[in-house]
C-alpha cells in the first residue's frame, strides 16, 4: 500500500524494556510524535531473569499504550498500521507485544507489520534522515546485549552476516566484567564507561595480560568471528588473586573495556579485509546497539573507518538501545515495500537476519 500519510503505533517487548511509540508518515517525512519507554529494574538480580521481563511487559504493556492514546487522542483517531517486534528474543517477552498489537489490530482494523528487532536497528540511522542515507548497500555493527554481528545489507531484505560472536554478545561480557568489579546499576556497559572516564589517571599504574580471543591458537588466526566469553574469567582470575586490591580495579576496568573493544575492531577490519570484493561498493558505516553508544568505541571506529575513506554514523544514544521507534521505522519501511503480517503469527525466537522474509505469516501486496 503506497499511501503516503498515516500515523504508525510501533510498540517492542523483545527483551527487559516495554516500549510503545507513535509516528506521523507524512509526503517525504517521518516524524516521531511520542516515545514512552518502561525498563526492568533487575539491579539486585544483577541480570535479566525472563519470567520477570515477561512479567514486566505485562504489567506495562497497557498501561504506557493507554498513555500515548489519550495524549495523542488516539480514541477518535485510530493509528492506521500497527508495528511489532515479532523475533528475535526472549519468547514470552514477544508474545506480550505481539499479542497486545494484534488485539489492536483486530479492534481498529488496521494491518499489522511484524517486525525483525535486528533490522529495527539497522535501519535507525536511515530515520534519523528521513530514508535519504545510508543508502544500500552498507555496513552495520550491530552490537548490544544480545548480539554481536557485522552485517552487509545490499537491500532492505537482503542482509548478510559476515561475522558475529560465538559465544556471548560484547554487551553481555561488558556487563559481566563490570559486576565482577564491583560496579551497580542497570547499564552496566555505560557504568563501566563513566568509571574508567573518571579514573583515566590510574590506567597506567598497572599493566593487565587482558586476553585476545581467537588470536595465536592454530587454526583460529583468521576466524571472522567475535568471542567475548574469556573475558569474565580473567577478571574473576586476576580479582582472586593473592595480593590483588581495591586500588587496582580502576586499571583493570580501563583495560577490560579496551580489550573487549580491541577485539571488536581488529575483528572487523579482519572481516572487511576477507570479504573485500563483496563490501567494496559500500561507502558508509553503522554502529548501532547500546554498546555503539561507548565513546571509546565510536572513537576507535571512525579512526578505522575513516583511513579507508568511508563514512561512519551512529544513531543517537536514546535510539541505540532497545526501542519502538526503530520498529515503527523498520515496519514503515516493509509496509512501503508491500509488505505485512497476517495475524495468526506467533513469536520467532531465533530469527536469522538472512531469513527474514522466509518465515511465515507474511503477505505481499
Ligand atoms: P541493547 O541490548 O541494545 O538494549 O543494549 C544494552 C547493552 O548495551 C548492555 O549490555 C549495556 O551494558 C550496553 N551499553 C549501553 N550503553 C553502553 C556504553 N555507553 N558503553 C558500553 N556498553 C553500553
Ligand atoms: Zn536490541
Amino acid at each position: 500500500m503506497q499511501q503516503r500519510q498515516y500515523k504508525v503505533l510501533a510498540i517492542e517487548t523483545s527483551c527487559d524494556d516495554t516500549c510503545v511509540a507513535l509516528l506521523d508518515r507524512t509526503e517525504g517525512d517521518v516524524k516521531l510524535v511520542q516515545h514512552i519507554k518502561s525498563t526492568l529494574d533487575s539491579v539486585e538480580q544483577g541480570g535479566i531473569v525472563p519470567t520477570r521481563a515477561f512479567d514486566h511487559h505485562q504489567r506495562s504493556i497497557a498501561r504506557i499504550t493507554r498513555e500515548l492514546i489519550d495524549h495523542n487522542g488516539l480514541q477518535q483517531q485510530p493509528p492506521d498500521l500497527l508495528c511489532v517486534t515479532r523475533g528475535p528474543g526472549m519468547k514470552g517477552s514477544l508474545s506480550i507485544g505481539l499479542d497486545f498489537a494484534k488485539g489492536l489490530a483486530a479492534a481498529w482494523r488496521r494491518p499489522l507489520v511484524g517486525v525483525h528487532h535486528m533490522l529495527g536497528h539497522l535501519l535507525t540511522p536511515r530515520f534519523e534522515t528521513n530514508g535519504q542515507t545510508p543508502s544500500f548497500p552498507f555496513l552495520t555493527l550491530l552490537i548490544s546485549g544480545g548480539h554481536t554481528m557485522l552485517v552487509l545489507s545490499n537491500s532492505l531484505l537482503d542482509h548478510e552476516v559476515l561475522c558475529e560472536s560465538i559465544d556471548v554478545a560484547c554487551g553481555d561480557a561488558l556487563d559481566k566484567c563490570a559486576r565482577e568489579l564491583g560496579l551497580k546499576g542497570n547499564n552496566l556497559g555505560r557504568e563501566l564507561e563513566l568509571f574508567v572516564q573518571d579514573n583515566e589517571a590510574q590506567w597506567r599504574t598497572q599493566e593487565w595480560h587482558v586476553p585476545t580471543p581467537l588470536y595465536n591458537k592454530r587454526g583460529r588466526v583468521d576466524l571472522t568471528a567475535f568471542a567475548f566469553g574469556a573475558f569474565q574469567g580473567y577478571v574473576r582470575k586476576v580479582m582472586d588473586q593473592p595480593g590483588f586490591n581495591d586500588t587496582m580495579i580502576p586499571s583493570l576496568g580501563y583495560q577490560i573495556q579496551r580489550g573487549i573493544f580491541q577485539h571488536v575492531v581488529d575483528k572487523v577490519e579482519l572481516t572487511m579485509e576477507k570479504n573485500y570484493d563483496k563490501i567494496k561498493g559500500c561507502t558508509h558505516f553503522v554502529a548501532s546497539g547500546g554498546v555503539a553508544s561507548n565513546s571509546w568505541l565510536r572513537r576507535t571506529l571512525d579512526e578505522t573507518f575513516h583511513k579507508r575513506g568511508m563514512t561512519t554514523s551512529y544513531p543517537q544514544v536514546e535510539l541505540c538501545t532497545d526501542n519502538a521507534v526503530m520498529i515503527g521505522w523498520a515496519g514503515i519501511e516493509l509496509y512501503e515495500h508491500g509488505l505485512t503480517t497476517n495475524l495468526d503469527v506467533s513469536p520467532i525466537s531465533r530469527w536469522p537476519m538472512a531469513e527474514i522474509t522466509k518465515v511465515d505469516g507474511w503477505v505481499k501486496e
